[in-house]
């Protein structure tokens, strides 16, 4: 299979939250997108891995990938280890995304700062010929880092305005995180995810308004955006 977008991250849901609905527009577009679970969320506080498996299925469906995996890394232990980075640039090779979505560098939680590394790395390692793994060497071309909940500066920010409601039916896929029965209720999490959905849409708000549009994604990219016509440029200054 030939991918056009994969987007990585730590656990099935991070996705949804982060560049939901970025992979839909792309999908929307004609191209070709795909999700990459580095765990299977074993260790979430509500729910069983098979339910939040069901439920990474049903939001996968809903946001209409083409492909959706699971790395095997164990939930709260992310490491950019080597054979987590063989293994990933194995599914790299297989997938040969021309642009991958990883989580930001830094995070409170450790495995989304690891996962950021090690997804960097195992696209890195992938188009090295010599690696003890098989397929063809490949490197993906873009690597673009979502930003969503780390509140810095973006390089650019997607409008997801037409995409919104369909991201946030992905996003609610995973009831057993946001309608927990009432017996799991007064469970202390760190993020109160009940109120999840419209902490989502009040991120997504924030960042559409910065580009005049109702809902929005932001991006980070470590290079320069080239520009060919100034005179075309979107979002108004003054
Ligand atoms: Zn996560």
């Amino acid at each position: 299979m030939k991918l056009d977008v994969l987007a990585i991250a730590a656990h099935p849901d991070d996705v949804e939250l982060t560049c939901g609905g970025t992979l839909l527009k792309m999908t929307q577009k004609g191209y070709k997108t795909g999700i990459l679970d580095l765990t299977a969320g074993e260790m979430g506080t509500r729910g069983t891995p098979e339910t939040r498996a069901k439920e990474a299925a049903t939001a996968a469906k809903i946001l209409n990938v083409s492909w959706r995996g699971d790395l095997g890394v164990p939930d709260s232990d992310v490491q950019p280890s080597r054979q987590h980075k063989l293994n990933l640039a194995r599914v790299i090779r297989e997938m040969r995304p021309r642009t991958v979505i990883v989580p930001y560098w830094e995070a409170r939680h450790p495995d989304h700062y690891h996962a950021s590394t090690l997804a960097y790395e195992g696209c890195f390692l992938a188009g090295l010929k010599q690696l003890p793994i098989d397929g063809e060497p490949y490197r993906p071309f873009k690597i673009l880092y979502a930003t969503s909940f780390e509140g810095m500066p973006p390089t650019f920010i997607v409008d997801i305005t037409k995409e919104y409601e369909t991201r946030r039916k992905a996003i609610l896929a995973y009831a057993s995180q946001f309608r927990p029965a009432k017996s799991e209720r007064k469970q202390k999490v760190f993020l109160a995810i009940d109120e999840l959905d419209s902490k989502m849409d009040l991120l997504a708000r924030y960042y559409g308004q910065m580009i005049g549009v109702k809902y929005g994604e932001p991006f980070l990219q470590k290079e320069p955006l080239a520009v060919d016509d100034v005179v075309t440029l979107p979002v108004r200054s003054i």
